[in-house]
């Protein structure tokens, strides 16, 4: 079972610092857990996160190594500075960013071949889901990415994220099921987990994990829903 927190653009580095110094003293056994902060508290999460289990992940990269991308980072880049993986194709660059299929497929393609862990996120709008299309956005969202040993598909429907709405067991279930009849890779659920609900999602059996927003940002709901994982 794998937990990463997806810290947004909140946590500068006093921040990030303050709360990866508090995670190191916790008890976490029997889950991977992975923290993504923005790319500027990148370098303290890993020092200070260096030596224990917990990976620190960006939260985007480019699929250059080097070149006229202003702001962007490259696989490389985060390689070098120890960090594990990084985050593509989130719903809110595919939303503010043009993100698209095709660039989050080229990203997590260089990252993988780069040496990164990749969590490429995928999921439908709730327009989609009402006119009855999930299936086939997820399915042509998944036919970019190629199955790899550091690929974790990360299932969050667009309504469920930062809304508060999580899509009950039942859907998060079908939906997992579905992606992994076309990819065999683990699959997180995202959208709204919370201490409350992560038990009854995380306990269906095609659910690998979770990919949290607003609740990994407070240690306490953080390590709640790592412990939950880890116990089930
Ligand atoms: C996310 O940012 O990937 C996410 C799922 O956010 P939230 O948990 O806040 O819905």
């Amino acid at each position: 079972m794998l937990i990463a927190g997806n810290w947004k653009m909140y946590k500068g580095p006093a921040e990030a610092a303050d709360f990866c110094l508090r995670l190191r003293d916790t008890e976490l056994e029997g889950v991977d857990v992975v923290v993504c902060p923005p790319f500027v508290s990148l370098a303290v999460a890993v020092q200070l996160l260096a030596g224990t289990e917990i990976a620190v992940a960006a939260q985007n990269v480019h699929w250059e190594v080097e070149g006229a991308y202003t702001g962007e980072v490259s696989a490389p880049m985060l390689r070098e500075l120890g960090v594990y993986g990084a985050i593509v194709g989130h719903s809110e660059r595919r939303q503010y960013f043009g993100e698209s299929d095709e660039t989050t497929a080229t990203r997590a393609r260089s990252a993988l071949a780069a040496g990164l862990c990749v969590i490429a996120r995928v999921g439908e709008t709730e327009e989609e889901r009402e006119r009855g299309e999930t299936e086939n956005v997820l399915r042509r969202q998944v036919a970019f990415l190629e199955a790899d040993d550091n690929l974790v598909v990360a299932y969050e429907p667009v309504w469920a994220i930062g809304t508060g709405k999580t899509a009950t067991p039942e859907i998060a279930q079908e939906a997992h099921g579905f992606l992994k009849s076309l990819l065999d890779v683990p699959i997180l659920y995202g959208g709204s987990v919370k201490p409350e609900n992560a038990a009854e999602l995380l306990s269906q059996p095609a659910v690998d994990g979770a990919l949290v927003g607003g609740a990994s940002l407070e240690l306490d709901s953080f390590v709640a829903i790592c412990r939950t994982a880890a116990s089930l």
